[in-house]
């Protein structure tokens, strides 16, 4: 196989690159080991929350604290890209997935708090049409709905936490599905299926309207359709008179899901192609360029040459670095590494504190192009960029910045391998 650009990595990272390159004019495959982290993620897309890992509070306008970054922290990747290039990104992200059906709000300018399925806020920045309702900014009552027999979410639970810690006045329901669900399994696709049928979302408008005394603003686990919300939500909206909102739950995850496929099916749409289920194992060089990799499909190795590449395979949760007794390294180029701790050092010996783990800042280290390097700055390759989680110089979990560090590396670096791709 050849193609102009491959993209090594099917992640939102990836996607955003393959998008941003055929966006160029240039022809592109992703080669991917699996999902990502999308199917586990929570669908909204993170911008940046605490942008010192270890702040109380978190900070309400993300582009704000990201237009310091140049000067508080320079190897940060949102140093390199500016605020002008991540809006941009952002709203093409935006505007792709309204083109595919999945409404998303959120420009940048500030932070909504989303409610977990833990009764926890999720500081973020860009957030699914069918969550927007259930901010915890706005004080007004609401109702938890759960689910009989669906695991991972506790409607009192929920209920209880936003009442002690948010002061948000929530009541309860508990509303039982096996009537209507002919024998599939009660879990988050099994409901995800049903609320894509007319008659279950009538039968739970119907429960809904039945108790009177529920409040205005109903917030349910994200269960409102496998591949969108739109219609069930609007649905439900139109025949209870209510405000509808669904609540991020443990993975598998809907939302996540949503924005993968939107996002896949804009790229078939330009003529992108996706090779899944197939990991990269061995590279060809030629000079300073890298020429080709070797991928296994099945019990196959097979081979893609290409004239630029993007490397987005995700940190140690992927793959895309592996963290050795002795050293940190990157797993298909052996890239140069910034940010690894001594070895002594990787963990904090708190699991759960607020700062992270240092582990977790150290990536593959990258020019002003988004080209990996060295110390001295000089590009390993002159054609293989690199965008996403794989990145050194942030910790996308304690910061909350995940998602807008993807789709914006994503897109400035698929733009780029686009570009050289045609010189
Ligand atoms: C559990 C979890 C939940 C998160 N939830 C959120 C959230 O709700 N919102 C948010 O904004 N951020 C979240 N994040 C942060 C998240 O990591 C980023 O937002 C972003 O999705 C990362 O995208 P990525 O494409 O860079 O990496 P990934 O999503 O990790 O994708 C890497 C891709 O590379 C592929 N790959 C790896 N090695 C190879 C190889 N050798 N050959 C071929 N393919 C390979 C993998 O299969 C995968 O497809 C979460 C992170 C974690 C760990």
């Amino acid at each position: 196989v050849k193609t102009d650009v491959l993209v090594i990595g099917g992640g939102l990272s990836g996607l955003s690159a393959a998008l941003g390159a055929q966006r160029k004019g240039a022809q592109t495959v992703i080669v991917s080991a699996g999902m990502g982290v999308l199917y586990v993620s929570s669908g909204c897309i993170d911008l940046m929350a605490y942008p010192h890992g270890k702040d109380e509070m978190p900070v309400m306008s993300p582009l704000e604290a990201i237009g310091k970054m140049k000067k508080e922290n320079p190897s940060h990747p949102y140093a390199k890209i500016g605020v002008k290039n991540l809006s941009r990104a952002l709203d093409g992200f935006s505007k792709t997935c309204r083109r595919q059906g999945l409404a998303m709000f959120g420009d940048g300018s500030k932070n909504r708090l989303i409610p977990t399925a833990l009764g926890t806020a999720r500081p973020t920045g860009i957030v699914p049409a069918s969550m927007v309702k259930g901010d915890l900014m706005d004080k007004s009552l609401m109702t938890i709905i759960g689910f009989e027999g669906l695991r991972d979410f506790f409607p009192r639970m929920v209920a209880r936490e936003l009442g002690e810690n948010f002061a948000i006045g929530a009541r309860v329901k508990v509303f039982d599905p096996s009537p209507f669900m002919k024998g599939s399994m009660i879990n988050t696709v099994g409901l995800g299926r049903a609320f894509e049928n007319l008659s279950f979302c009538e039968e739970f408008a119907g429960f809904i309207n039945d108790n009177s005394n529920l409040d205005d603003r109903i917030g349910i686990p994200a269960v409102l359709g496998v591949d969108g919300a739109g219609v069930a939500l609007k649905t439900l909206e139109e025949i209870s008179g209510r405000s509808i909102f669904e609540i991020p739950m443990l993975p598998p995850s809907l939302p996540g899901k949503r924005i993968y496929q939107a996002l896949k099916r804009e790229l078939f749409e330009m003529g992108g192609q996706i090779i899944n289920g197939c990991p990269v194992i061995s590279v060809a060089k030629d000079g300073d360029r890298v020429v080709s990799v070797g991928y296994k499909a099945g019990g196959s190795l097979r081979s893609i040459e290409f004239k630029s590449c993007v490397a987005a395979t995700g940190s140690f949760f992927s793959g895309g670095l592996r963290c050795g007794r002795k050293a940190i390294t990157e797993s298909i180029f052996n890239l140069p590494i910034c940010g690894a701790p001594d070895t002594d050092n990787r963990f904090n010996p708190n699991f759960l504190a607020k700062e992270g783990h240092p582990v977790c800042k150290s990536g593959v280290m990258v020019d002003a192009a988004f080209r990996p390097c060295g110390k001295n700055e000089k590009a390993v390759f002159s054609n293989l960029f690199a965008c996403g989680d794989l990145l050194g110089g942030f910790d996308s979990l304690s910061e909350r910045s995940g998602g807008g560090v993807a789709i914006s590396t994503g897109t400035i670096s698929g733009e780029s391998a686009g570009e050289a791709a045609q010189k």
